[in-house]
């Protein structure tokens, strides 16, 4: 019989922390209070001691985060904001819905992640920030990023969706820039049981401004009914936060095992699971950045025929994934922006060549020798 791999495995994690979010939950169903009750206050709490950061506010998505921190920043119409065109949509959508110009810059080669050296020619006197990704949980230059920033007096919102607890030079990502910006999407490294997410920051005016605009613009005491500024709501649910609270004590545990897994596949994709190795050159294993620890939260190949290996993998039963399969530059609903195919050259052939297989903490050694015995039968 045929090993069925997916590319992640929830149930297999809600196993782990099945009675303890049964008995959470239920509490506050029993307690009654569904917004902005202790659950929300303690993962507030907790979260910022991960991260290392002086603040953090629950929101109730990882886009939505993004979307605060850059109001909380005055981004105007006509502003324009520099990022990476390899990233998930809302990364620039974000910028848009403020009237604002996303300017996309190319991507590193070997990282995938914004290229630090491109930025400062991209920069006009209507820059007014950049958001740098650390994709698939490997963090960027970040530090380079930040002194450019510095440098030319523009903001920086970190966009760590993919990237909880990674860090650079020992540092937790979301504590460089002016604003950090987590997703608890469910297949995110901690996910929530529906939409959740989290700004982080280390400047308290910026924190008083972004729950403020979380919650239409109140001003100081929640239900105060008198509002200063004009917001949305953006809330993390008491339930959400109940189901976080759990999966944050076992995220250091999930982001080590993510870690030695992935290494895992490094060495078995160099040695090959057999006697003969693996034609090296048809495929490259994920560089980490200089300096950085990533959480791995994907493992991805670079693969010059990857949508045949993609299919065979699947006829194999083995679940792999495309992030992203088109840049946003040449997305439909950036057209206005005026960019072509060969725009970002590094970005649209990553596009062409990405790979992720199947990682997360649950995932078995043998599954793992499956899936690389299976695609060194296909390059072989
Ligand atoms: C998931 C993700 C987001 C959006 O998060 P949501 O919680 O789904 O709104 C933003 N940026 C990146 C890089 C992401 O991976």
């Amino acid at each position: 019989m045929k090993t069925k791999i997916p590319p992640i495995d929830l149930q297999a994690e809600f196993r782990e922390i099945a009675p303890a979010v049964a008995k959470r939950t239920q509490a506050v169903l029993t307690r009654g209070r569904y917004i902005l009750g202790r659950e929300v206050r303690t993962f507030e709490t907790n979260f910022a001691r991960f991260t290392g950061a002086q603040y953090a506010l629950g929101v109730a998505s990882g886009s939505d985060a993004l979307l605060l921190g850059l109001m909380a920043l005055d981004l105007k119409p006509g502003d324009e904001v520099i990022t990476t065109p390899f990233t998930f949509i809302a990364t620039a959508t974000m910028i848009a819905r403020l009237g604002a110009k996303p300017v996309f810059a190319d991507i590193e080669p070997d990282t995938f992640n914004l290229n630090p050296d491109l930025i400062q020619r991209k920069i006009t006197k209507r820059t007014r920030g950049i958001i740098p990704v650390h994709l698939y949980g490997n963090p960027c230059r970040i530090d380079e990023i930040v002194r450019l920033a510095k440098r030319n007096g523009l903001f920086v919102v970190e966009d760590c969706a993919q990237a909880c607890g990674a860090t650079f030079r020992g540092k937790e990502v979301g504590t460089f820039g002016d604003i950090g910006a987590f997703s608890f999407y469910p297949t995110k490294t901690i996910g929530a049981a529906g939409d959740a997410g989290a700004v982080t920051t280390q400047s308290k005016k910026l924190y008083e401004k972004l729950k403020s605009l979380a919650r239409h613009g109140e001003d100081g005491a929640f239900h105060s009914y008198r509002h200063v500024r004009i917001g949305i709501n953006s809330r993390l649910d008491e339930l959400q936060a109940a189901v976080l609270n759990i999966k944050l004590k076992h995220l250091p545990k999930w982001n080590r095992t993510r870690r030695e897994l992935a290494k895992c596949y490094d060495q078995l994709l160099k040695k090959g699971t057999g006697n003969n190795s693996l034609p090296v050159p048809f495929f490259e294993v994920p560089h980490e950045t200089p300096n950085a620890k990533s959480i791995y939260h994907q493992y991805t190949l670079r693969v010059q025929n990857r949508d045949e290996l993609r299919n065979y993998l699947n006829q194999q039963g083995i679940a792999s994934t495309v992030y992203y399969p088109l840049p946003l530059h040449l997305q439909p609903c950036f057209r206005y922006l005026g960019y072509r195919e060969g725009s970002l050259p590094q970005a649209e052939q990553a596009s062409h060549e990405v790979l992720s297989l199947p990682l997360y903490p649950q995932i078995s050694a043998d599954k793992q020798k499956t899936v690389v015995s299976v695609l060194q039968r296909f390059l072989s």
